[in-house]
């Protein structure tokens, strides 16, 4: 059976390139990137470049770039790296559980944290986020796209805010690399997470933003790798791979990759808007990253459609896939004020550098006959159209 992956923000599948870059660093070049000999400097080299390219996609300098394993340590890093007991913090209701759950833990350690709401778009209010710094507040924490709607965040504002009360600014921008330009310097942030299983570099490696001059406490103890910031012997290959795949994106991005993922998106908006009634779109009408598109399916259970998508070879997704198998609504849904059933009943489509126009086709074609289905299962919306005959 054919299989259509439209999961891309759970993760993204390796690019061939990608991987022909990586080969060589599993066999003959597999060297420890700190020894002297040639194979350790064969693979400081290979680290090297890769930084630059990563260093490229940001707008930052090389030395500002730290390979880390991933998203969650990237966010675990900035966080914990620059907060100590005593601190205040500001982060956003609809973080990834990377950013919560680290702030959770702040305050078990004696730190206060302000979770500042979302508008009904999934926009956090900017209003609230300036009237939330106090005078012992280290850090504020807000994502550049959220994971679940795409929804940017309006950085540059806060970039502003922060530096206004001089104070650290770490953005989570794991969703957001490689589908829009992200420059720090205009963002004006000190800190801010990639990862590179969501940029079709392998799962396992990514990179935090560190500017110079922030004085990042290292969380891991041991050698004085990646400048005394990330303790522990490089994952070589997988940075080689990231670095070839912030290459590509930055390329991708240069010869209007995004523009023509957002028309490939919107025509599978279109649609379904088109074909299935009580449908909606998140954050439709904010700016969000080309390749995701949030549809509340009135009345129907999101698990249901995921599993009757897959049955017919197509991957999407009901919020986060960390958090699926888990009954509880999305967080983010309900912070931008959707009900629990609407939250359940919301799908993820969200595409990735590999999807075609007609794979669009071929999952828009499915999508009216598994909602069809769902609700002629689905007491409430029995319920529904009852009311609406009476
Ligand atoms: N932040 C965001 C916004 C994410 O979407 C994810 C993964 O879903 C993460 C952080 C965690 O990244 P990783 O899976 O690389 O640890």
């Amino acid at each position: 059976m054919r299989r259509v992956y439209f999961d891309n923000n759970a993760t993204s599948p390796l690019l061939p390139e990608v991987f022909e870059a990586m080969r060589p660093y599993f066999f003959e070049k597999f060297g420890n990137a700190s020894s002297i000999h040639q194979q350790g400097q064969q693979a400081r080299a290979a680290v090297e470049d890769a930084r630059e390219q990563v260093a490229k996609l940001l707008g930052a300098r090389e030395s500002e770039i730290v390979f880390t394993s991933g998203g969650t340590e990237g966010d675990n890093l900035a966080i914990f790296g620059m907060v100590s007991a005593g601190d205040h913090i500001v982060t956003s209701t609809i973080e990834h559980h990377a950013v919560l759950n680290a702030s959770k833990r702040l305050e078990q350690m004696g730190c206060t944290v302000t979770y500042v709401p979302v508008d009904r778009n999934g926009v956090v209010k900017i209003d609230e986020l300036r009237a939330a710094i106090r005078k012992e507040t280290k850090l504020i924490s807000v994502m550049m796209a959220n994971n679940e709607t795409g929804a940017l965040q309006p950085l540059e504002d806060i970039g502003k805010i922060a530096a206004e009360h001089d104070v650290y600014f770490h953005s989570d921008a794991v969703q957001a690399a490689g589908k829009v330009e992200i420059d720090v310097q205009k963002i004006g942030c000190d800190l801010l997470t990639i990862s590179g299983h969501k940029m079709n570099a392998p799962q396992g490696s990514g990179a935090l933003y560190v500017r110079k001059g922030t004085l990042l406490e290292s969380m891991l103890k041991g050698g004085r790798h990646e400048r005394g910031r990330r303790a522990g012997t490089e994952n070589l290959a997988g940075i080689v791979g990231l670095g070839r795949a912030a290459q590509i994106s930055r390329e991708w991005l240069a010869t209007g990759g995004a523009e023509r993922m957002a028309a490939m998106r919107d025509r599978l908006q279109n649609s379904i808007l088109e074909s299935v009634e009580l449908a909606t779109v998140n954050s439709a009408s904010v700016p969000r990253t080309p390749n995701t598109a949030n549809v509340i399916f009135e009345h129907i259970e999101g698990e249901a459609f995921v599993i009757s998508m897959d049955l017919k070879g197509i991957a999407v997704s009901t919020g986060a896939a960390c958090s699926s198998g888990a009954i509880e609504p999305s967080h983010v849904l309900i912070a931008m004020g959707l009900t629990p059933d609407q939250a359940r009943g919301s799908i993820r489509f969200s595409l990735g550098k590999t999807n075609t126009d007609e794979e669009v086709d071929f999952v828009a074609s499915k999508v009216p006959e598994v909602v069809t289905k769902l609700r002629e299962l689905s007491p409430l919306w029995k319920k529904h159209t009852q009311t609406a005959i009476g």
